[in-house]
């Protein structure tokens, strides 16, 4: 009676469109003690499903690193910057999300509760605030979910993965080149951030704190608006200078640095003090950060995109009034960024290329988070894990 247990019995069940899935899943399932063994996993076991996905990518970023490191609360398949292929669908889904079996798209890591009732929710572009997909709350999200419920094929870093009525998805051009589409949520980050946010456009120059996954990904975003120049401060590490001579491939200047107090003094000796319309800050810098808003032009803008560990700081207020200028800061992006970054990844003038892709199969996860934990791995920022190495 293995029909029975099998996904083609519940795929009939659910009159789910689409091709059957495979009897076992092969996954990498990261564990509470820090560590990820691979499993072979019942796709049958999933409950709820409204569709599933092939997974093409899975890019790794630092919330990755820290959960993993902080102690996971339990077994989970991890992997949240997702794109792959529709292999089946529900009727319904395939009306909501307007895709078909056989369509490429990009997850978000968001699972909103999407209730009328919810003031997040209730709204179109701010679903990322809803409580139940809050990272410090429910933890409703791509890459979080537990092994023990349904299926526990959640995440990006295994061959398929459940998706659920609540899954926020983009299409995806066929076409557009793999090592590109594994950029679209991160640089959708970056749009939202140094674009819609910072307000940088053509003759812009922006300033980038950090030359890690989002910094690369914020030069990307300023190159592809025209900034007239970029620079991109890091420290003096073996990553960091690594990281520092990708973004100069992509047409950065550099700025080398290694004291977080004298941020301000270092931005204000490049180019001539001419001042910047869009400094962001990637790292969480806290106060030092702030205190770079003594080189913001007129209307310019400090895009915060993490907290530090000086909160409360001082800031040149003088600047800001008679500069009309602003601090703000950011958490994930809007869903009009996703679709501008996919519009941009495939008009092809991010300079993305230029970033080296560490492309990792399922049996390389374990490795690759201890090797980035001890920071002896690789020093590109765009590690992507691919289930079919
Ligand atoms: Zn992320
Ligand atoms: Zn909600």
């Amino acid at each position: 009676m293995q029909d029975q247990a099998s996904p083609v019995a519940s795929t009939k069940r659910a009159r789910t469109l689409g091709a059957p899935l495979p009897d076992t899943v092969r996954a990498a399932v990261s564990l509470p003690d820090s560590t990820t063994v691979l499993e072979t996993i019942d796709p049958a076991l999933a409950t709820t499903a409204a569709g599933w996905l092939k997974v093409e990518s899975s890019a790794l970023c630092g919330t990755d690193l820290d959960l993993y490191q902080q102690g996971l609360g339990h077994p989970t398949v991890m992997g949240h910057h997702v794109v792959g292929e529709i292999v089946s669908l529900s009727p319904a889904m395939q009306w909501s999300w307007d895709v078909e079996v056989g369509d490429r798209v990009a997850l978000e890591e968001y699972l909103p509760c999407g209730l009328a009732s919810c003031k997040a929710c209730s709204q179109p572009d701010v679903y990322r605030f809803c409580p139940d997909a809050d990272l410090w709350g429910g933890q409703r999200r791509v890459g979080m979910l537990g092994l023990h419920e349904g299926s526990g094929l959640h995440g990006g870093n295994a061959e398929y993965m459940e998706l659920s009525t609540r899954t926020v998805l983009h299409k995806l051009p066929r076409d557009l080149d793999s090592n590109l589409a594994a950029w679209t949520q991160p640089f959708a980050n970056a749009v939202d951030w140094v674009i819609n946010i910072g307000g940088a456009k053509s003759g812009s120059r922006v300033a980038v704190i950090g030359p890690g996954y989002h910094g690369v990904a914020a030069v990307a975003a300023a190159t592809a608006v025209g900034a007239e120049e970029i620079v991109v401060l890091g420290r003096n590490s073996r990553t960091s200078r690594d990281r520092l001579e990708i973004a100069e491939a992509m047409g950065a200047s550099i700025l080398i640095n290694d004291n977080a107090e004298t941020t301000s003094a270092a931005l204000g000796s490049h180019g001539k003090g001419n001042g910047f319309d869009v400094i962001v800050d990637t790292v969480g810098l806290g106060g030092p950060a702030l205190g770079t808003t003594e080189h913001l032009r007129k209307l310019g803008r400090l895009v915060l995109a993490g907290l530090g560990d000086t909160p409360v700081a001082e800031v040149n207020l003088k600047t800001l009034v008679r500069g009309a200028s602003g601090v703000v800061g950011v958490r994930g992006r809007s869903p009009e960024a996703v679709t501008r970054s996919i519009e941009l990844l495939a008009a092809g003038n991010t300079g993305l290329e230029h970033v080296p892709s560490i492309d990792v199969g399922l049996d390389g996860v374990d490795d690759l988070f201890r090797t980035l934990l001890d920071r002896s791995g690789p020093s590109s920022p765009h590690v992507v894990i691919r289930p079919a190495l």
